[in-house]
C-alpha cells in the first residue's frame, strides 16, 4: 500500500511519515499543493492524505481537479477544527473523508484503513489464494491452520501478491506498491524479501507458492 502524505508543516508531515511506515505504508511526502497535484497523476497510490491549507495551490482546489482528470484515488482530507465550510467544501470537491486537526495518530490509520477496505473490491478482510488466508483487518496470515509471523513490509508484500493471484509480478510493481521514493532500486532487497517470505509461507523450499519467472518477476501460483 502506498500512500501520498500532503501537510506543509514538515514536523506533522514527518510525524505522519513515521507512523505509516511503522505500519508498513509506503510513504511519499509532498509539502504544496502544486507538487501534490504533480505526485497524484504521475504516480499510483492507494490514498492521498491532503493537507487544505497549502501552498500554490489549496487541497481542496488539488482534489477538485484530480477528480475532474478521474484520478479517483481515495483522498482523506486534513482540516482545521473551527472550519465546518472547509469540511462541506472539502467533500464537495470530491474527498472521500475528513480527519480534524490535531488528531489522534489511531485515529487517521483507522479512517486510512476504513477507505481502503471501502476500496477493496471484494470488500471482505479476508483474503484466501489456494490454502494461504490473510486478515486484512488483523494482519493476521495463515497457511493452513499455521499461522505465520510476518513483519509489516512483509505482510504488505504478501497482500499485494495475494491481492493479484496468478499474474505476473514484476519487481518494478513490487517497488512501486511497496516502497516510497526514497528507496533505492539498485539494491537487491527485493530478492531478500522473497527470500524470506518464501522461508516463511512454504512448507518446503521446492514447491514455493511464489514462483520465479525469469526475466519478468514473480507470481503467487493458486495452488
Ligand atoms: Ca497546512
Amino acid at each position: 500500500m502506498r500512500v501520498l502524505v500532503v501537510e506543509d508543516e514538515r514536523r506533522l508531515a514527518s510525524i505522519i511519515k513515521r507512523g505509516l511506515i511503522e505500519e508498513g505504508y509506503a510513504v511519499d511526502t509532498v509539502y504544496d499543493g502544486e507538487e501534490a497535484q504533480y505526485m497524484a497523476e504521475t504516480t499510483t497510490y492507494d490514498i492521498i492524505i491532503l493537507d487544505i491549507m497549502l501552498p500554490k495551490k489549496d487541497g481542496i482546489a488539488v482534489c477538485k481537479d484530480l477528480r475532474a482528470k478521474k484520478i479517483n484515488t481515495p483522498v482523506l482530507m486534513l482540516t482545521a477544527r473551527d472550519s465546518v465550510e472547509d469540511r462541506v467544501k472539502g467533500l464537495d470537491s470530491g474527498a472521500d473523508d475528513y480527519v480534524i486537526k490535531p488528531f489522534a495518530f489511531s485515529e487517521l490509520l483507522a479512517r486510512i484503513r476504513a477507505l481502503l477496505r471501502r476500496e477493496s473490491i471484494s470488500k471482505t478482510p479476508k483474503i484466501q489464494v489456494g490454502d494461504l488466508s490473510l486478515d486484512t483487518l488483523t494482519r493476521e496470515a495463515w497457511r493452513g491452520d499455521r499461522k505465520i509471523d510476518l513483519t509489516t513490509k512483509e505482510y504488505s508484500i504478501l497482500e499485494y501478491f495475494m491481492s493479484h493471484p496468478n499474474m505476473v509480478i514484476t519487481r518494478t510493481m513490487l517497488e512501486e506498491n511497496a516502497w516510497d521514493y526514497e528507496y533505492d532500486s539498485m539494491s537487491n532487497i527485493i530478492d531478500v524479501y522473497i527470500r524470506r517470505l518464501r522461508r516463511k509461507i512454504d512448507a518446503d523450499d521446492e514447491n514455493s507458492m511464489i514462483q520465479t519467472i525469469r526475466g519478468a518477476g514473480y507470481r503467487l501460483k493458486t495452488a
